[in-house]
């Protein structure tokens, strides 16, 4: 297979003799059938075929097959944003009833997707430390579990899962993992090469990287073995219904996963994504190759500074030697650890706020991981209506800045860093 810089620019869409080179944006609603019959085979799921663009649509499809590629899975779709990828992630095979595990260091908005909304559904999750001893991920599992879900590169704090641990216990017990890699991206890392069996993303962030298009990402590995534990999934091992009682494991094999997310799932809840943002998205995956290792390189350079910086009274970032996760950094990151940190000031929260009013390059926003130096306080911003305590309980310290490091020059970036400091204490 070609490596992954040529995949990023040529995977999911190949124009035959005279047609356009850049992907086409598939501007349309519906498709057109001769007869009857053809549309029927469709709603049979006998023929594969495009209806309507709320379940597929061939721009979508060709973004889709290109991260699917760039995973290495057997199927992915595109979905409206990165908090639908990880909701149809979890329904489709976790129902009432059923339990989730996750690690405790997700981002905040899957955070409360799993622990607010899924509980009104009827599921249960139990939060544990990405760096809890296999026991403690084991006695956290029950009988009635269905996944047990993590990220690669936790947001904001930046902790590196030991993915290959968190996979040996999960199919121990014949549970799937699913793994958020986006802000690993498949660049830096690819989840299934490890034992992750489903991997989302929001591609709003590097994937895009531009800012443009809020997005998400579902791919399957087509390893998970569900007929093994057919009993525990029986969504996707036991006749369907709405599909005059076809059987997904019987009739898709390793696709099984991915297609009940299309067929059930998009049907029903129609997240889907619009044909522009997957055109845009594609634009940003042309680059990504070459985005991922700059963004990663730059961070670097940054978080040495502020490592070595006197107001600064600590320094979150895996790629950093005295990283409490350099380690799973050097086997799962070898190639970066993208361009986001956090950092803590000495000064207080008055001085972050100076700090972060005095920044000219760098802009205050809750985006994170695109092509612009951005930076969030989520303590005064997106966390401010909780206490220090309720912050620390959640995992994020009070005094946590988390910076996404830009495509800049990291020496104009580090300037307008040490610019700020001083300005914050005059
Ligand atoms: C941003 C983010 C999400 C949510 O994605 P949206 O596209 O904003 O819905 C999920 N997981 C991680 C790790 C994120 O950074």
């Amino acid at each position: 297979m070609a490596k992954i810089d040529t995949l990023c620019v040529h995977a999911g869409y190949s124009p035959k003799k005279g047609e356009p080179r850049q992907l086409p944006i598939i501007q349309s609603t519906t498709f057109k059938y001769e007869t009857s019959d053809q549309m029927g085979r469709l709603f049979d799921l006998e023929e594969t075929g495009y209806f309507y663009t709320r379940l597929q649509n061939p721009t979508v499809d060709a973004v889709a097959a290109q991260i699917c590629t760039l995973e290495g899975g057997v199927g992915a779709i595109l979905t409206s944003s990165g908090q639908a990828a990880n909701l149809f992630a979890c329904l489709n095979i976790a129902g009432a009833g059923d339990h989730i595990v996750a690690a405790n260091n997700i981002y905040g908005g899957t955070f409360n997707l799993l622990g607010v909304t899924l509980a009104k559904f009827g599921i249960e999750v139990s939060f544990i430390k990405a760096d809890a001893p296999d026991s403690e991920i084991q006695a956290a599992i029950r009988p009635n579990t269905k996944l047990i879900f993590g990220e690669t590169l936790s947001n904001p704090g930046v902790e590196v899962l030991d993915i290959a641990r968190w996979a040996a216990v999960a199919h121990k017990n014949g549970l799937p993992l699913v793994i958020d890699n986006t802000f690993a991206t498949p660049v830096l890392c690819r989840p299934f090469e490890w034992g992750a069996d489903i991997v989302t993303h929001s591609t709003t962030k590097y994937i895009d990287g531009h800012g443009t298009s809020v997005g998400g990402a579902v791919v399957d590995s087509g390893n998970f073995p569900w007929e093994e534990y057919a009993d525990k999934f029986p969504g996707l091992t036991t006749p369907d219904a709405s599909y005059h009682g076809l059987t997904y494991t019987k009739k898709f094999g390793k696709a099984a996963f991915i297609t009940k997310a299309v067929t059930h799932l998009m049907r029903d809840l129609g997240s889907t994504q619009s044909p522009q943002n997957a055109f845009y998205l594609h634009l940003g995956l042309q680059t990504l190759h070459l985005r991922m290792p700059r963004h990663s390189s730059s961070a670097l350079q940054v978080a040495r500074w502020l490592e070595n910086c006197p107001d600064v009274a600590w320094v979150h970032y895996p790629g950093l030697e005295s990283d409490p996760h350099h380690n799973l950094a050097i086997k799962y990151l070898p190639n970066g650890c993208s361009g986001v940190l956090c950092f803590g000031l000495k000064g207080g929260r008055a001085f972050d706020n100076r700090f972060l009013d005095a920044l000219k390059l760098t802009t205050i926003e809750t985006h994170v991981a695109d092509c612009h130096t951005c930076v969030l306080h989520p303590a005064s911003h997106t966390h401010r209506q909780l206490s220090d305590e309720q912050l620390r309980a959640a995992g994020i310290a009070p005094d946590l800045i988390r910076f996404s490091v830009g495509l800049e020059a990291p020496e104009d970036i580090i300037a307008d860093l040490e610019q700020a400091l001083k300005a914050a204490k005059a």
